[in-house]
């Protein structure tokens, strides 16, 4: 099954929340690392779940200052594309928008973001760019590259990954440099 090039727009409410993550949780930047660690760990557990333990198994962050890239690379589950669509194109950020606004403000509010599974969306603020290349561990898997500039509308392919996994590559913006 050939995965055709397709764009879409994320979900109604990411157009509403995307500028509230990105205000408020401004001084919490660096909180977007333990996010998407958190969840190449994640994935790496799912992938020993189904299919046992491997030699290899790793999280691999790679910092490159001339692209100024941060790349978080991961041997996990990987993802298909249906699962992308699934996973990252339609966040349930129901209520999320409404509630966070009662914690303007707050100390706390970099907790906040973790409890609505916004996690991964944490990428984008510091990112202008933000790029996932995964391979599902499914047999017969395509890979699939996926990429968005502001986490509001992505465009999503068929991409190359040699092994099942997850890279997310973060082009950072500069004023979070
Ligand atoms: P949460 O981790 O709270 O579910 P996230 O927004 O951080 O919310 O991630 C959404 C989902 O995207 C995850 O639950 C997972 O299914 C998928 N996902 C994110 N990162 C990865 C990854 N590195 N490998 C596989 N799946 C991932």
């Amino acid at each position: 099954m050939a995965i055709n090039m397709e764009k879409g727009s994320v979900s109604i409410d990411a157009q509403n929340i995307m500028p509230v993550i990105k205000r408020w949780l401004y001084s919490d930047q660096d909180i977007f690392l333990r996010e998407v660690v958190s969840n190449a760990c994640d994935a790496i557990t799912k992938h020993r779940m189904k299919f046992g333990q491997e030699e290899n198994e790793g999280v691999l962050v790679t910092v490159n200052k001339e692209e100024k890239t941060i790349t978080i690379s991961d041997t996990g589950i990987g993802m298909t594309a249906d699962e992308v669509r699934r996973y990252i194109n339609q966040v349930a950020f129901s209520g999320a928008t409404e509630f966070m606004k009662q914690f303007e403000g707050d100390e706390k509010k970099g907790d906040i973001i973790g409890h609505f599974g916004l996690g991964f969306y944490s990428v984008f603020m510091v990112s202008d760019k933000v790029e996932i290349v995964t391979l599902s561990s499914t047999e017969g898997a395509e890979a699939v590259h996926w990429v968005s500039e502001d986490g509001m509308s992505f465009e999503l392919e068929a991409g190359e990954r040699a092994s099942h996994g997850t890279d997310i590559i973060l082009h950072i913006s500069e004023d979070a440099k």
